[in-house]
């Protein structure tokens, strides 16, 4: 037919191999896949040359300061030991996020935040799955599914840490991750990187050349003239300046899904140099958006994000001074512009996205750290060192494209299952049209029985279901289970779990040190 492979070449392609990599942009993105690719390919005695190019022109965007557990394991893989990242970037832990008023406006009746713990819920070898126990009640009327099922609500609440003194790397009876200093995040592994063989070279990216197949054959850079690779990662930012300028990707724009478009972010120091610092982010539902308020060692972040189609950046402005109060007199905001969206296809011919070129969501749940982990493990394990690129490009796409739109169905679910009537802003984010088909299935499935693990293809979610779940009964989601009683014989069993936490939970505060203990053993040098 003339469609067909033919049968004596498919074997027999011609294909250049891939030995070196050319990364554009010294974000986090740029130096983190940098790290990354040069550990897990090598540089070293025939392995791949890695190039990071990056302007001095250009800032990085400099926030993102939320992250998810997935960076120990990538901090670990990188070789950079957890004291050393505490130091060097201000960090805190972070063992998940207190939601307030998120459910209800302020002054109405009922709980006013709920929390999303980073621990799964406890479950002993062949013990029962707790979820559905406690949506029978088996916990007690007015237990939160946070506080029933693990420990770690009530020990941040505490203002403990997630691990003992003395506990090795990376490692802690509790789930965390960090909140850290994003500028001095970047510093830290583009030093690092380059320890491990990545060459850095100073050059702004004005001209890019494309082959005749299309492809990319070169940049031309202000300062370090033309540059060339088998492979090219556009880590540009918001810029996309090779993926959507040069290559014309098509951005999916969803802001009709997730309205956030903007934000006002501002640093401020503590009150009292020995205050607590939270160990959790706080995210405050406000009438046209959130704000993130996060303790690092020295000071706190905090930043409103809002729809700019619901409010203005002056009563953006005025709202964020009124949640931080006089620390805010004399300092300005910084406004940031954000694209919400993502390209589908992440990766062109020989040119693949990381980062803020590939696409942003917007900060809740610090997904934008998460991506770019998850794009470079992608580019690393799947890497065609044959140059074969076609196939790794499709495999690619495809799990990226569906990473993105479960982040946008997990995310949406914090908004529209909100009772909040109290502006439009909220009002049009319950509304169905403006809440994804996929997100509606699951939902509706979810009124008759608990999510369960089968419902998810873990392989390409970010947030595991248990991060579903929190979310789903600290919105209140009403699960009227209709599984018959003979369906859920363990009801004993589990109320023994449930009294069991709430006394782990007791003892957990003796064992675990307060956070501030904990950050400044680490900054002595432990
Ligand atoms: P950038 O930091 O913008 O870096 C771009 C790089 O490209 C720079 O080095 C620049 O010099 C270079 N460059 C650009 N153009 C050229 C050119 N022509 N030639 C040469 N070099 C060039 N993520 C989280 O995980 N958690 C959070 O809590 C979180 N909060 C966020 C809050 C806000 C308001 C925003 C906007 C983002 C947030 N993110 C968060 C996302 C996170 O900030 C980014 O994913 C992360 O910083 C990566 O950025 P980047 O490296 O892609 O881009």
């Amino acid at each position: 037919t003339g469609h067909e492979p033919d049968n004596r070449t498919w074997r027999r392609q011609t294909l250049q191999p891939v030995r070196n990599i050319l990364i554009v942009g010294g974000g986090t993105a740029g130096w983190l896949a940098a790290g990354f690719l040069a550990k897990t390919l090598g540089t070293q005695g025939g392995g791949i040359a890695i190039t990071l190019v990056e302007s001095k022109d250009i800032g990085i965007i400099g926030v993102g300061e939320g992250t998810f557990p997935s960076i120990r394991g990538t901090l670990s893989v990188l070789g950079i030991d957890e004291g050393r990242f505490i130091r060097e970037c201000s960090a805190t832990f972070k063992q998940g996020v207190r939601f307030n008023h998120w459910v209800r406006a302020p002054g109405t009746q009922g709980a006013d935040h709920y929390f999303h713990p980073f621990s799964q819920p406890s479950q002993r070898p062949g013990g029962p799955e707790l979820l559905p126990y406690w949506l029978l009640g088996a916990a007690g009327a007015d237990v939160p599914f946070a506080a029933a099922v693990t420990m770690q609500k009530h020990v941040a609440d505490m203002s403990h840490g997630p691990k003992r003194i003395g506990d090795a790397d990376f490692m802690g009876p509790l789930n965390y991750a960090y909140h850290f200093d994003a500028g001095a995040f970047a510093t830290l592994l583009a030093s690092h990187a380059q320890t491990l063989g990545v060459r850095r070279v100073e050059g702004t990216v004005d001209q890019v050349k494309l082959d005749d197949a299309g492809a990319i054959a070169s940049v031309v850079t202000r300062e370090a003239g033309e540059l060339t690779a088998a492979l090219f990662i556009d880590c540009t930012g918001f810029r996309a300046r090779l993926i959507g300028e040069a290559l014309g990707s098509p951005f999916r724009n969803i802001n009709d899904t997730l309205f956030v478009d903007r934000a006002l972010a501002m640093q401020v120091p503590y009150q009292r140099p020995d205050a607590p610092i939270p160990s959790y982010t706080i995210s405050t539902a406000h009438e046209a958006g959130w704000t993130w308020d996060i303790g690092l060692h020295e000071r706190r972040g905090i930043g409103y994000v809002y729809s700019s189609r619901h409010t203005s950046d002056d009563r953006a402005d005025q709202l964020l001074r009124q949640y931080i109060g006089p620390a805010s007199d004399g300092r300005e905001p910084r406004l940031l512009k954000l694209n919400v969206g993502y390209r589908e296809t992440q990766w062109v011919k020989n040119c693949v996205a990381i980062g803020l070129a590939g696409g942003f969501l917007e900060p809740l749940e610090s997904s934008g750290i998460g991506l770019i982990e998850a794009a470079t493990y992608l580019v690393s394990y799947l890497f065609p060192y044959d140059g074969n690129l076609a196939p790794a490009a499709k495999l690619f796409n495809a799990q990226m494209k569906a990473r993105y739109e479960r982040i946008v169905d997990f995310v949406k679910m914090h908004y529209c299952l909100t009772q909040r009537t109290d502006n439009a802003f909220w009002i049009e984010n319950a509304h169905a049209s403006t809440i994804p088909e996929s997100l509606r299935e699951q939902l509706a499935m979810w009124r008759a029985r608990a999510p369960h693990r089968l419902d998810f293809v873990t392989d390409i979610e970010m947030y595991p279901p248990s991060s579903w779940q929190y979310v789903l009964y600290g919105m209140e989601f009403p699960t009227r289970q209709m599984a018959h009683r003979a369906a859920l014989p363990e009801v004993a069993a589990a109320r023994r779990e449930f009294q069991t936490i709430a006394q782990l939970s007791q003892h957990a505060l003796a064992d675990l040190p307060t956070h501030r203990a904990l950050v400044e053993y680490y900054r002595q040098g432990g």
